[in-house]
């Protein structure tokens, strides 16, 4: 009668070395990936926001006034033939009535 050893084979301990290796490489590129995806919004949106502040500019030169609402320059389809522009995150585009800038309610924007 063979008596049976309760200590891991090294096969064993090398399988789950490497199992334990994968799933901290795969945490590690997850991590990365969303990491990436947000700030590729974020400067989406700061490429909006950019675009939109120009277009006031346009506004009070042609008009010597600054708009009231977003709408009125989104509502220009010369300049937004496709509307007005949405943050990839899913915030919301409002004119400070000080500073007549654009700004993003989304965290970070
Ligand atoms: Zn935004």
């Amino acid at each position: 009668m063979t008596k049976k050893s309760k200590a891991y084979t090294l096969i064993e301990l090398i399988v789950i070395v490497v199992i334990t290796a994968a799933v901290i490489l795969a945490v590690i590129v997850i991590s990365r990936m969303s990491r990436n995806s947000a700030a590729g919004k974020t400067m989406a949106c700061q490429a909006n926001v950019a675009t939109m502040n120009t277009h006031i500019e346009v506004y009070y030169a042609e008009k010597g006034s600054w708009p009231s609402a977003l709408t009125d320059i989104t509502n220009d389809t010369n300049c937004f033939p496709k509307g007005s522009f949405a943050c990839p995150a899913g915030g919301i585009y409002s004119i400070n009535s000080t500073t007549h800038r654009i700004f993003c309610n989304a965290p970070g924007h």
